[in-house]
């Protein structure tokens, strides 16, 4: 599933059309991608529009085009998009295309849980402006991280690096190098973190989202071979620090892969 830095990687592969007018539109109108769009109301106000702009916050995509036009990406778990040439001709999963003079972009999404949303106004939609920080602002800070422990202190410390509303753009891979970084136990409730386990998770989210998003591509290969998501799931997967053998569970609804004794 793309998190952070994958969708800063998919996010610039369209920014080859920025400045330039879309000529025309194919989209698969009643797939499940545009649950909640008018895609006749879209695809009559993007067709002759100039992309201006995009933006990426946690997972989530946002393109300005002129005539007051916005167009909302989110990737799912199977999202990708490209720049290919103009004569490009949609496959079966290839489910939006924007043709301009020189190029197509296209979005593709083989499973669907994507979602493509459109708004036309002065300012950015409601849905856009959800208040979250992201990872690599100044926002997300010391007082904002405990305030969001404290709100959660019930849960499993990996189901709360999950939320969307305090992590943006932390998925499984993210937190369990978060956590592993932190040298704290998935399973360890959020209220039972020590105030140097806090700093050292405040630490950890900080470097892992600013290192994957500086390494940034379509997948892992090119973050170094000294992070856990190399060893995650191979079979006898071990700690990159001491070789131990990484166990694994379902925390937080999701598979977690940790090392027994970095992470006790
Ligand atoms: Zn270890």
């Amino acid at each position: 599933m793309p998190e952070l830095a994958e969708v800063e990687y998919f996010r610039r592969q369209w920014s080859a059309g920025i400045g330039n007018r879309v000529m025309k539109i194919a989209h698969h109108a009643d797939k499940r991608v545009f649950r909640g769009t008018d895609t006749r109301i879209l695809r009559k106000e993007l067709a002759g529009a100039r992309l201006l702009t995009s933006e990426a916050r946690g997972k989530r995509m946002l393109f300005r085009f002129s005539n007051e036009n916005w167009l909302g990406l989110h990737l799912g778990m199977s999202g990708k998009m490209q720049t290919a040439r103009p004569d490009f001709r949609p496959q079966k999963h290839d489910h939006f295309v924007l043709y301009q003079r020189e190029r197509a972009l296209v979005f593709t999404d083989a499973r669907q849980f994507g979602r493509v949303q459109f708004h036309h106004g002065k300012t950015a939609p409601a849905w856009w402006e959800n208040g979250v920080p992201e990872i690599v602002s100044a926002k997300f800070n010391r007082p904002f991280l405990d305030r969001f422990l404290h709100r959660h202190r019930k849960a499993p410390i990996k189901a709360v690096v999950l939320m969307q509303s305090g992590f943006s753009g932390i998925g499984n891979w993210m937190a369990d190098e978060i956590l592993w970084r932190a040298q704290i136990s998935p399973s360890k409730l959020a209220s039972k973190l020590s105030a140097g386990e806090r700093d050292e998770l405040f630490r950890a989210t900080k470097f892992v989202a600013r290192e994957s998003l500086r390494i940034i591509g379509p997948d892992d290969s090119a973050l170094p071979r000294t992070w856990l998501i190399h060893e995650r799931w191979r079979a006898g997967g071990k700690c990159p620090r001491h070789k131990t053998v990484l166990r694994r569970a379902t925390i937080g609804g999701r598979t977690t892969a940790w090392c027994p004794k970095c992470q006790k």
